[in-house]
C-alpha cells in the first residue's frame, strides 16, 4: 500500500533514513537467547549443533556442555544429521517521538559436524506515535495454515484483523534486544524489557490504556499478563477484585486455568469470591475437587426438581386428551394391560424398562395411545397403538427388546382394538 497520509509518509522517510542496522552484539544475543541449543547424540558420540564439535558421550541424559564452545546443550538422541529452527525477536528504538518496534526473523540451519548457519531478516516495524496512533511498515505477510512467509519490499500495510480479531502483523516474540530504547511514558508505566507472551504492539497499547494491565506489569505478574491477553482474558476482568485479594494475601496462583475454573464453581455455588478463605486455598486441586462435587450434587437436585415440574405441568393436558381411555383394561389371568394414566407413570415406565417412552415425550403424541402390560404388577412391555388407523405401532420391553410374553401381548391387544376404536367414536 502506498504511503498516503502525512503520518505514513513521515514514517517511511524516518524508517529509511534514521534506523540503525542490527549490530553484531544483538545478533549474538538473539542466537544465544531466542533459539534452542542442542546436541545430537548417537550411541557413543555427542555432536554440538552450534560449533560442529564431536566428542565421546558421557553419562549425561538431558544436558551436556560442549568442550569447544562451552555451551550447555539439550540432548536429543537421534540418527538425524540436520535441524532447522526459527523464531521472531524484536528491538525497540525511539525515533523523533515515535516508539518503533522492529521485528526480526532468525533462522538457524544446523548440520552435524558443521558450524551453524544463521540468517536474520527484518520483516516488520510498528511505529507508535505519542498520541496513541500506529502504522505498520512491513514486508507482505502471507499465512495459509501451512506456509508462513514474508515477501516483497517494505511498505505501509493495512491493519485488517482476521476472523479471530488478530492481525497478521501481531507477532509474538521470543525476546527483546537488551539495549532497547522506550519512550519515557512506557518506562514510567513499568516496562522493563519483558513482554511475557503478549505481542509487543498489543502490549504497549494495553499498557497505555488499561490500568489493570499496568498493575500486573508493575507486580511482575507475567503469567497473568499473558493470560489477560489470551482467549480467557475476560476472566481477569471478571475476577479482578479476587485477584487483588490474592495480592494482599501474598498468594501465588500456580495453575491459572484451574484457579479460574475453581472461582467459577465458587461463584456458581453462591460462595464469597472476595473471601481469602475460599480464594487462596492451600491445596487448589483438593478444593477444586471438593466444590466441584458439591456443585454436581446441587445440579443433580436441580435437574430432578425441573423434571418434576415439567411432569406436573403436562399432567392436565394429558388427562384432558387421554382420560377417556383410562377405563380400558385388557388381559387375562396372566397378563394385565391398561392405558398409562399419568405423565408420572410414563416416567416410571421408562425408568423401569430403560427405554425412551418418557424421554421422547410419548405422552405429548396426540394420535398415539400408550399402554403398559404387567404381570403381577411388574412392567413387562409398553405398547403404542395408533389412534388414526388403530394398529399396534410397536411393543417393547426392557431396553427396547421383546419379552417372552411379546406374542401373547400383541394377540391380546389385537383382539381388543375394537374397544379402543369404540372409545373414539
Ligand atoms: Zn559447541
Amino acid at each position: 500500500m502506498q504511503a498516503r497520509t502525512k503520518l505514513q509518509r513521515e514514517i517511511v522517510y524516518l524508517s529509511n533514513t534514521k534506523l540503525s542496522i542490527l549490530n553484531r552484539d544483538n545478533e549474538v544475543w538473539a542466537y544465544n537467547s531466542c533459539l534452542q541449543h542442542i546436541a545430537y547424540a548417537t550411541k557413543h558420540k555427542f555432536n554440538c549443533l552450534t560449533c560442529g564439535e564431536k566428542w565421546n558421550r558421557g553419562k549425561e541424559r538431558k544436558k551436556c556442555v560442549c568442550p569447544s564452545c562451552d555451551r550447555t546443550l539439550s540432548i536429543i538422541n537421534t540418527k538425524c544429521l540436520t535441524y532447522k529452527q526459527w523464531t521472531y525477536f524484536c528491538s525497540l528504538e525511539v525515533v523523533n517521538d515515535f516508539q518503533v518496534i522492529r521485528y526480526f526473523k532468525i533462522v538457524a540451519n544446523h548440520k552435524v559436524g558443521r558450524e551453524v548457519f544463521v540468517s536474520i531478516d527484518e520483516i516488520s516495524q510498528h511505529w507508535l506515535s505519542e498520541n496513541g496512533k500506529y502504522e505498520i511498515y512491513a514486508k507482505l505477510h502471507k499465512y495459509n495454515g501451512y506456509l508462513d512467509y514474508w515477501k516483497n519490499e517494505f511498505a505501509i500495510r493495512r491493519k485488517i484483523p482476521n476472523y479471530y480479531g488478530i492481525s497478521l502483523y501481531d507477532i509474538s516474540v521470543s525476546g527483546c534486544c537488551p539495549d532497547y530504547e522506550v519512550l519515557p511514558k512506557y518506562r514510567k508505566l513499568g516496562f522493563k524489557g519483558n513482554f511475557g507472551n503478549v505481542p509487543p504492539l498489543n502490549f504497549f497499547m494495553e499498557l497505555e490504556n488499561n490500568n489493570r494491565f499496568e498493575c500486573l506489569l508493575k507486580r511482575k505478574e507475567f503469567a497473568l499478563l499473558s493470560y489477560y491477553f489470551g482467549s480467557r482474558g475476560h476472566l481477569v476482568d471478571r475476577f479482578w477484585k479476587t485477584i487483588c485479594i490474592t495480592f494482599r494475601n501474598g498468594y501465588k496462583i500456580k495453575d491459572l486455568n484451574l484457579w479460574f475454573d475453581y472461582l467459577e464453581i465458587l461463584q456458581n455455588l453462591g460462595l464469597d469470591c472476595l473471601n481469602a478463605h475460599y480464594v487462596c486455598p492451600n491445596n487448589l486441586e483438593d478444593n477444586h475437587t471438593f466444590y466441584l462435587a458439591r456443585r454436581q450434587r446441587r445440579d443433580e437436585r436441580q435437574r430432578k426438581k425441573d423434571l418434576i415440574a415439567s411432569i406436573q405441568s403436562y399432567e392436565p393436558t394429558y388427562y384432558k386428551e387421554k382420560s377417556k381411555y383410562f377405563d380400558i383394561e385388557l388381559g387375562n389371568d396372566e397378563i394385565q394391560i391398561s392405558v398409562i394414566r399419568s405423565v408420572q407413570d410414563f416416567y416410571e415406565e421408562g425408568k423401569e424398562l430403560n427405554h425412551c417412552v418418557f424421554t421422547n415425550g410419548y405422552y405429548k403424541r396426540e394420535y398415539s395411545l400408550i399402554l403398559s402390560a404387567k404381570i403381577e404388577g411388574k412392567r413387562i412391555e409398553t405398547i403404542e397403538v395408533s389412534l388414526t388407523d388403530f394398529n399396534i405401532v410397536q411393543s417393547r420391553g426392557l431396553r427396547n427388546s421383546k419379552s417372552e410374553y411379546h406374542d401373547k401381548i400383541i394377540d391380546l391387544v389385537n383382539q381388543n382394538l375394537s374397544i379402543i376404536k369404540h372409545k373414539i367414536a
